[in-house]
């Protein structure tokens, strides 16, 4: 891209308090780190493409905080204190009103959870946005997918649905005259990685995972590594008030959070006697959390309302449909 090196100075080197880590970082062919004996580097890589991700259209200060948001939850749901990032941006042309509101968010957020960015690389092209986000998580602490047992109970943090209810006021404008519309729409750009509970669950959670597909989707890959089943109660759900208020009735909202995708909570498994330890572990963390079910040994995830088995179909994000 003509005037990258400008470009590269200008929005994106020196905007950060070096990390007493961080040996070397943007400037030279390779960025160098160090990280300290014990810990194992968590290493996680998502990539937004306008016009699936996000809209062009939309505002660049909220698409720079999902795309850095989500890369963080990835090492939340690991149980890794982030560290470091690295950007690989892709622009059809140098767009400075765009990348200057988009870089200020992004390094107040990356500030926020103490993370650097040490390097990345900028092309022209299609609007889209690589990050490989790297965390520290001590040997032998990581949160996996394949730990829940049956009896487990399984956890989610915050409200669920909310994600989705802000999609469709994002693809449907006539949802904003909606109860909450903006707020909801916020909700769906300006998720809070878990970074806190994550830790905090090390050597407690079985199993865990953030909700980037919808909570059906995302638990079934526990459950599926796991080789265990799972219930959820769906009168536990999380459900906001703004989300009842937009859909205006409970079914809908259930439904909205057993499917809603790119939530970034992290829903985990605990097993029984580490309950206590759990919400001790917790009781400091400003986060709701909420038990919604038990894993079990059916192999399956069945959903019951007041102790009754429900026969909504479990699709998942995409599809997700009433009987
Ligand atoms: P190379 O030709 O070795 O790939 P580049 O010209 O792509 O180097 O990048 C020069 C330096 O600027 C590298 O250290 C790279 O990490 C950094 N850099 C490039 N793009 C970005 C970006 N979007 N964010 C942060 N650092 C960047
Ligand atoms: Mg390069």
């Amino acid at each position: 891209m003509s005037g990258e090196f400008n470009l590269i100075e200008k929005y994106f080197v020196g905007r950060q308090t070096p990390r007493s880590d961080v040996v070397l970082a943007a400037g030279d062919d390779c960025a160098l780190v160090s990280a300290p004996v014990g810990s194992l580097i968590a290493i996680s890589t998502d990539t937004l493409v306008a016009g699936t991700h996000f809209l062009s259209s939309a505002n660049p200060a909220w698409v720079a905080h999902k795309a850095l948001a989500s890369n963080i939850s990835d090492l939340a749901a690991m149980g890794a204190t982030p560290a470091w990032v690295s950007f690989a941006l892709t622009m059809p042309e140098v767009d400075e009103a765009w990348l200057a509101p988009f870089c200020d968010s992004f390094f107040a957020l990356a500030d926020q959870y103490g993370i650097q960015l040490i390097g990345g690389d900028t092309t022209k092209g299609p609007l889209s946005l690589t990050l490989t986000v790297q965390g520290l998580i001590p040997h032998g602490k990581a949160l996996q997918r394949s730990g829940a047992k049956p009896g487990d109970g399984v956890y989610v943090t915050g409200w669920l649905g909310d994600s989705q209810a802000g999609l469709d006021v994002v693809l449907e404008p006539a949802h904003l005259t909606k109860p909450h519309a903006d707020e909801l729409q916020k909700r769906h750009y300006l998720s809070t990685p878990r970074i806190q509970v994550g830790e905090a669950l090390r050597g407690i959670a079985s199993a865990a995972i953030d909700i980037s597909d919808g909570v059906i989707s995302d638990l079934g890959h526990i459950l599926k590594r796991s080789g265990v089943g799972a219930q959820l109660q769906v009168e536990q759900l999380p459900l906001s008030p703004q989300l009842l208020a937009f859909v205006g009735s409970e079914q809908q909202a259930q439904q909205y959070a057993l499917s809603s995708g790119e939530e970034y909570e992290l829903c985990f498994t605990v097993p029984e006697n580490q309950q206590q330890a759990m919400w001790h572990a917790l009781s400091n963390i400003d986060c709701l959390v909420t038990r919604i079910g038990s894993i079990n040994d059916s192999g399956e995830l069945t959903l019951t309302q007041q102790g009754q088995q429900l026969a909504w179909q479990l699709h998942g994000y995409d599809h997700f449909k009433t009987n």
